[in-house]
């Protein structure tokens, strides 16, 4: 889809005015303020501690762990796999910009890649069931009034686009061909199932035969963290035929039931705010807790809750209570759960409700408040609880206790945190009646096996490396054709990183230069920064070592010839992912360091309040590093010396350089102090 054409290039300039990085970063990962910038843990790759960082002013971000960056259109074409009018439009939504768009053609549609067909057609296929709940006479008699039987109200509705798909045999296939999707697209979703013909009888049509899924189910689409319509969740309400209860959309390229939460895209903020999520059973627990004005709620729909989605949530916060039915199916799916949980180092809390009871009819019967103080005092440490429950079905067999108390260590070996794991070893041993010492034994055991597991698989994952990444063509070739340095985060010198460091985020400030005029006076002329630095360096010959200082140098170089201003931020959206991921933490590096040492309370200037006696400094260093190289070059080239005058000549090379570094240094003596 060519939708690149139909933005113009005004609307775009005031989406990437208005898109804020930390809000829409925001809308996807927890993110804490740290100095200048926001941080949180990485989307990108698993981790633990964070090391994902947000630069508002800038407006990049950057993982410090995996190497991820760039600016927010990048971060949603990653996270969501956006193309990048996809992402203008999504940005354009959320901050109310209106684009005028055309009518897409048959043609344009056809032309379509796939993907963008099944997000379009998931989306078209949910505004129309949410119509005909509401206009249609048979949406409004059975759906709607089955939803507002359950209590819900036309905001809550409307909310989670709930809807309806009437129950005729090809309905909305028949609305969707006609409106120009195809019969591949129909299947692809799940939408349209296609059965080949039964018999071959001369009178059987040749084309397969089609009908919809969802017929005569209220329909529960299922949203992506963006919003999103990725799927859809049937549930039938006619009680006479043997139809299953729920039906999902089969997983397809865009659905994937085990990465789905239901109900993450209208909780996310409330879980971030409540630094909690509340994990349900049903999408109707979800909706109905929203409408109790629990809104940080989530269920894992058609699934038993997998690591994935664990890691959805946890992006947003730690702590995870999880609530179920009384009866021992509800009791039996939770505990399923927890390992998973408690492996991924979340702190897990359960609500137990009186049996025969679940969210929904429990805030139904007794309103949203009780519902609300409900859950605030029947909070339950969930590994205590899983405890007490299995106890009651080991009685008095000393088998069945035995394989209780290696169950319950093997889920304390899996809390990340010592104290906490202290702490349920003291709780459990009190418990099922076991000395401490014993649990204590058992659980490094648990420990040990579980590192040894954890270690063989980091084994085969690492020796999985990724290819490198081709050079841009934009950029001339490295006069040193070295292999790029292995970590891109630590060229080899500090100067060089420095030095480009200043280029990145000072290139265009003005310096006013002393200079001597012809008649001996003291004049200034103002140069910027990036002029400075290329003006020295040139009239020495000097380059880099680094081949990816050396790569922004020369972009540098190239812009100052040219007399352009440079600008640093075309490497933020640079495709050479080496070189951007090493430009963007060079632009993010400054802050980092404060940072560590804001921590440590010793007072540092800004780079801002020095930068012309920092550049001078770092020139001085970079130079004096250069000609470091050359006299080890020097006394290289005199081991091998073969005749006196070669010897000779390096003798006076060697003194020029001697007496160059003493004067580089008398200069930097000189700034520093
Ligand atoms: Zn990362």
């Amino acid at each position: 889809m060519q939708f690149v054409s139909m933005i113009d290039q005004e609307t775009i300039q005031r989406i990437m005015d208005a898109a804020r990085i930390e809000e829409v970063i925001g809308d996807f990962v927890s993110l804490k303020k740290r100095g200048a910038n926001h941080i949180g843990c990485c989307p990108f790759h698993n981790e633990k501690t964070p090391s994902f960082y947000v630069s508002p002013s800038k407006g990049i971000f950057k993982c410090f762990g995996c190497g991820e960056a760039g600016d927010v259109v990048s971060f949603l074409k990653k996270h969501e796999h956006f193309t990048y009018p996809e992402a203008l439009r999504w940005l354009a939504k959320k901050y109310n910009i209106e684009i005028q768009e055309e009518e897409q053609t048959q043609e344009q549609k056809e032309r379509q890649n796939e993907r963008d067909a099944l997000f379009h057609l998931s989306e078209f296929a949910q505004q129309y069931f949410a119509d005909l709940l509401y206009n249609d006479e048979m949406g409004r008699a059975v759906g709607l009034s089955y939803f507002h039987g359950r209590g819900l109200s036309d905001e809550i509705i409307k909310r989670f686009g709930l809807g309806y798909c009437l129950d005729e045999w090809t309905n909305f296939t028949d609305h969707a061909r006609k409106n120009g999707y195809s019969d591949t697209i129909l299947e692809k979703t799940g939408l349209t199932i296609f059965k080949d013909p039964e018999s071959q009888t001369p009178n059987s049509e040749l084309r397969r035969k089609a009908y919809d899924r969802f017929r005569g189910r209220v329909m529960f689409p299922i949203y992506s963290i963006s919003g999103r319509v990725l799927g859809f969740s049937g549930r039938v309400l006619s009680s006479e035929k043997q139809a299953a209860k729920y039906v999902n959309s089969p997983d397809s390229d865009i659905y994937n039931k085990s990465r789905i939460l239901y109900g993450l895209f209208q909780a996310r903020s409330a879980i971030s705010k409540a630094d909690k999520c509340y994990l349900v059973e049903g999408n109707i627990d979800v909706i109905s807790m929203h409408q109790s004005g629990v809104e940080n709620t989530v269920a894992s729909c058609g699934t038993s809750l997998t690591t994935e989605q664990i890691r959805l949530i946890k992006r947003y916060t730690p702590n995870v209570t999880v609530l179920y039915d009384g009866d021992s199916a509800g009791i039996k799916a939770a505990l399923r759960a927890v390992n998973l949980l408690f492996a991924e180092g979340m702190h897990v809390r359960c609500v137990l409700f009186p049996d025969g009871e679940d969210p929904d009819s429990y805030a139904q019967k007794n309103g949203s408040t009780a519902l609300q103080e409900y859950l605030a005092t029947h909070e339950d440490n969930f590994l205590i609880f899983k405890t007490r429950v299995l106890l009651d079905g080991v009685k008095n067999d000393p088998i069945r206790k035995a394989e209780l108390v290696k169950d319950t260590v093997a889920t304390i070996a899996l809390v990340p945190d010592l104290i906490e794991r202290t702490e349920y070893i003291a709780q459990c041993a009190h418990l099922l009646d076991v000395p401490e010492e014993a649990l204590a034994s058992e659980l490094s055991k648990a420990i040990n096996q579980n590192r040894l597991k954890a270690y063989e698989e980091e084994k085969k994952t690492t020796t999985q490396e990724k290819p490198d990444n081709p050079v841009n063509p934009e950029f001339p070739a490295t006069p040193n054709p070295e292999p790029r340095t292995s970590n891109p985060e630590l060229p080899t010198d500090p100067s060089e990183r420095h030095l480009i460091q200043l280029l990145l985020n000072y290139g265009n400030h003005t310096i006013d230069f002393p200079v001597t005029a012809e008649d001996g006076s003291q004049q200034y002329d103002t140069y910027s920064l990036a002029e400075l630095v290329v003006n020295e360096l040139q009239a020495d010959e000097l380059s880099f070592t680094d081949p990816l200082c050396q790569q922004v140098y020369q972009y540098y170089c190239d812009a100052i010839d040219r007399g352009e201003a440079p600008d640093a931020s075309r490497f933020i959206t640079i495709d050479d992912e080496a070189l951007r991921s090493f430009a963007i933490s060079l632009m993010l590096d400054t802050y980092r360091i404060s940072d560590t040492w804001r921590q440590k309370q010793v007072f540092v200037p800004s780079l801002e309040d020095n930068l012309q006696s920092d550049l001078t400094e770092t020139i001085l260093t970079f130079k004096m590093k250069c000609v470091d190289g050359r006299i080890a070059d020097n006394a290289r080239s005199f081991r091998e010396a073969k005749t006196e005058e070669d010897i000779d000549r390096l003798l006076a090379e060697k003194k020029q350089l001697v007496d160059l570094r003493r004067q580089i240094g008398l200069m930097l003596h000189r700034v520093i102090n």
